[in-house]
């Protein structure tokens, strides 16, 4: 066991814990200025948790990173391309250091001490601004050439609406946040008097806005969010077609909704899955460490490195 540092690097907000022992024992939270230097935003959040046993470092991304030698390729949410941050923060701190994208960092979070736990075949697929995820198989994250688990861009629809991609009708584009706000705002332009739009006292809708009036009961707002569902329902299926897994973990702040969202996801799942009624569609349950997942799980990541479960050697291929 090891005392690691574990950094989640998003587009706004940085989140570092320090661990020991699979304890979390220190945390910190940072605003992400929105400049290039990611470098110096995670080299920041390091020293906020720093103490001076720290054996390893690890840092997750939201965007592509290049595995192993934790390059950060692009991210549509995050400034700069083809940043070298794992070698120039081993030598900013002069320990070892794991660079991974942030929902490979969470799954490795929740697999070991979330929700995962007691599974060796693991999706995580987070939704909130957008769809990522992370894959697991037989008890390690599947990272393909760099890049797997991307599936919030699985076409859904040819010609569909803009996604921050640049493509068209991306799965994303009909299940996260922005999606759920467009409907609502489609919906209260048709019906300016309706109770939607009194539930959200004349302001603009915002996915919390309308997750809350659904709760609250509202009947319309509770359509939506099970529409919302209903879409990420199906991109699920296709998922459970491909990979098959033992269990699906939902993060991710519109993931975090619960039973309005995931109860008809689940119900459009089992209606699609191919051979449905001769066999069980795998759980699909919310994730346990919450905003903490992809800061827990880089943390994790280090251990291993400082301990050699680890190896970042680049592999040769034949
Ligand atoms: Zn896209």
């Amino acid at each position: 066991m090891a005392t690691t540092i574990g950094i989640d690097l998003g587009g706004t907000k940085t989140l570092a814990v320090r661990m020991e022992n699979n304890d979390l024992v220190d945390e910190a939270k940072l605003s992400t200025p929105p400049s290039e230097d990611l470098v110096g935003n995670a080299a920041a959040a390091i020293r906020a948790v720093w103490t001076d046993d720290i054996e390893a470092v690890g840092v997750g991304v939201a965007g592509l990173v290049e595995w192993p030698s934790g390059a950060f390729v692009w991210g549509p949410h995050v400034a700069g391309t083809g940043l070298q941050v794992r070698s120039r923060l081993a030598d900013l701190f002069g320990v070892p250091v794991v660079v991974d994208n942030d929902a490979n960092a969470g799954a490795w979070g929740e697999l070991h001490l979330g929700a995962g736990r007691g599974y060796d075949d693991m999706l995580l697929v987070t939704l909130g601004t957008g769809i990522g995820g992370a894959i697991v198989l037989d008890g390690r994250v599947h990272r393909g050439g760099s890049f797997a688990g991307e599936w919030g861009h699985m076409l859904y629809q040819p010609g569909g609406a803009q996604c921050d991609c640049g493509k068209r009708g991306c799965w994303e584009t009909v299940a996260s946040g922005p999606a759920l706000v467009r409907l609502a705002r489609d919906f209260i332009a048709q019906n300016p008097e309706g109770t939607l739009a009194k539930a959200l006292g004349g302001e603009p809708p915002t996915g919390e806005a309308i997750t809350g009036a659904a709760d609250g009961g509202d009947e319309t707002a509770r359509n939506l969010v099970a529409q919302v569902g209903e879409a990420f329902g199906r991109g699920l299926c296709n998922l459970i077609a491909v990979l098959d897994p033992q269990v699906i973990i939902v993060g991710g702040g519109l993931g975090s909704v619960g039973e309005s969202l995931l109860g008809p996801a689940r119900r459009v799942a089992a209606d699609a899955l191919h051979g449905g009624s001769h066999r069980m569609l795998p759980p699909i349950l919310v994730a346990a460490l919450g905003p903490r997942a992809s800061a827990v799980g880089a943390a994790l990541l280090a251990e291993d490195l400082a301990t050699g479960r680890l190896s970042l050697r680049v592999e040769q291929r034949a």
